[in-house]
């Protein structure tokens, strides 16, 4: 019953060349039932937009302000995000969270304003190796998403994507075992449950880290794991391509 989702992380890399050509190749011979979703810096949105527009690829965002407008240099409104016809936003990467000091209040801000506009917001939450080794991951995982969800309120939890990305696995080439990521994935899911079964029943929970297309037909056939988040593999056509072939 649930779609898988592919949504590409393009990070801060692109050019309006590089994005033309890398899209061109994408949508080229790429026949998947899973939603397909491109993620590029803001500045690329509308290039990517209009360039998609008539493909099955849809364009998201990698980050977005909590504020409407302003006096709030450098950020980009969910206002902005809607008037472009965007749909999907990641909110919570933990680059966001280590490197520009995002916090779990932070983030949730974003969740409802996104919400409040009609926005899909791509949640990602995730343990360090630290975190892992002491056992935390679950404490840690449930507690990034607890936030979010007591701060959204249960009106504003009818559509969203929840993205585990265990920090350990992101950009590294050390990817969470099958294993690994059905325990959280489920347990994710079960604490979703608590709050609304149906909600659980229907959200999607992604895989996030290292996800590339040797390993991405395993990890998305687990029963709880309806996608990938895909950084560094997303920016080869062919490479995510065969992602997104793997979903389905
Ligand atoms: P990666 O990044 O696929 O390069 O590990 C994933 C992410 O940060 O979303």
């Amino acid at each position: 019953m649930r779609q898988p989702l592919v949504a590409g992380n393009w990070k801060m890399n692109g050019s309006s060349e590089s994005n033309r050509k890398l899209l061109e190749e994408l949508v080229s011979g790429l026949e998947t039932k899973a939603e397909v979703l491109v993620c590029p810096p803001a500045v690329y949105a509308q290039q990517v937009r209009d360039q998609l527009a008539g493909s099955t690829v849809k364009t998201g965002l990698q980050n977005v302000s909590e504020q409407s407008s302003g006096a709030f240099t450098g950020e980009t409104s969910p206002l902005m995000v809607k008037d472009l016809g965007i749909e999907y936003v990641i909110i919570g990467h933990s680059e966001r969270r280590t490197l520009f000091g995002e916090t779990d209040e932070i983030v949730a801000a974003k969740f409802n304003a996104l919400v409040d506009q009609g926005i899909v917001p791509i949640l990602c939450v995730g343990e360090t190796l630290e975190e892992r080794e002491a056992g935390d991951t679950m404490s840690v995982v449930a507690s990034q998403i607890e936030v979010v969800l007591r701060a959204a309120g249960p009106e504003r939890l009818a559509n969203f994507v929840i993205a585990y990305e265990p920090v350990w696995a992101i950009g590294t080439g050390l990817t969470a075992t099958p294993e690994q990521a059905q325990e959280v994935h489920a347990e994710i899911r079960k604490l979703l449950a608590e709050h609304n079964a149906d909600m659980a029943a229907k959200t999607r929970i992604l895989y996030g880290g290292s996800m590339k297309a040797a390993n991405a037909a395993e990890l998305i056939a687990l029963p709880d794991v309806d996608g990938g988040l895909v950084g560094g593999a997303s920016l080869v056509a062919d490479e995510f391509k065969a992602i997104c072939h793997a979903a389905g």
